[in-house]
């Protein structure tokens, strides 16, 4: 993906911090440029309703078929006032569809984003760029993640509504026994994280839950799934 306003390759953040941004867009906007500059055959509008209204592709078809994710395709159906489909709707259409589909690669790609390449990329220009690993270290981004306002325009919807959205969305795309992997998944995923930051024994005090929520997005969803009903 690159900036439609140099041309460099570079993450959507970039136009935030873009030489050639000089009319201070606002963000949701700099945003819907960088997508349909990148991506027009899926996010000029007409291309949207084509794929989203009359094919009736899910959030999960887009995925695959485009390498979006959830939060993007919604955003751009809202920055559209196009309609969401309800939960119960969309799991109907993309549940006929989804019996190729397949757990690994839904997790590697979307939940546990944490082992593809793209997401070590992008933890390097990150590095590079700012310092930091991880957007959430950046105080600018640690103030917006915890403000609503932001998120209500930007999604339509607050952080725990976005997120807990997301999170039902590819809960409710699995089945019985994909159900189980995916568990089974989060729990080796979960021990190994604590393997690794804290040598084997997790302290289960609220400050470093808290910490740990802060380091990844996919942890957030991880959780909300925890809380849902097998
Ligand atoms: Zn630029």
């Amino acid at each position: 993906m690159n900036c439609p306003l140099c041309g460099i390759e570079s993450t959507q953040n970039h136009l935030r911090y873009c030489k050639k941004n000089i009319n201070e867009l606002p963000i949701k906007d700099l945003k819907k440029m960088y997508l349909v500059h990148n991506v027009p055959e899926l996010f000029e509008y007409d291309n949207l309703i084509e794929n989203y209204i009359n094919k009736q592709m899910s959030l999960p078809d887009i995925k695959r078929e485009f390498n979006i994710s959830y939060a993007t395709t919604l955003f751009m159906l809202n920055y559209y006032n196009i309609p969401t489909r309800s939960r119960s709707e969309a799991f109907k259409s993309c549940n006929k569809k989804r019996k190729q589909t397949n757990l690994q690669k839904y997790g590697a790609e979307n939940v546990l984003g944490k082992d593809t390449i793209i997401y070590h990329k992008r933890n390097e220009t990150m590095k590079s760029k700012y310092g930091v690993y991880n957007a959430f270290q950046i105080p600018e981004v640690i103030g917006k993640i915890n403000d609503d306002n932001y998120y209500l325009e930007k999604y339509g919807m607050t952080l725990s509504e976005l997120r807990k959205e997301n999170a039902l969305k590819f809960w409710e795309s699995l089945e019985g026994e994909e159900r189980k992997k995916f568990i089974e998944l989060c729990n080796s995923n979960r021990r190994k994280t604590f393997d690794k930051n804290y040598g084997g024994h997790p302290l289960q005090t609220e400050d470093i839950q808290d910490k740990m929520k802060l380091t990844n997005l996919s942890k957030y969803e991880v959780e909300y799934i925890f809380k849902e009903k097998i």
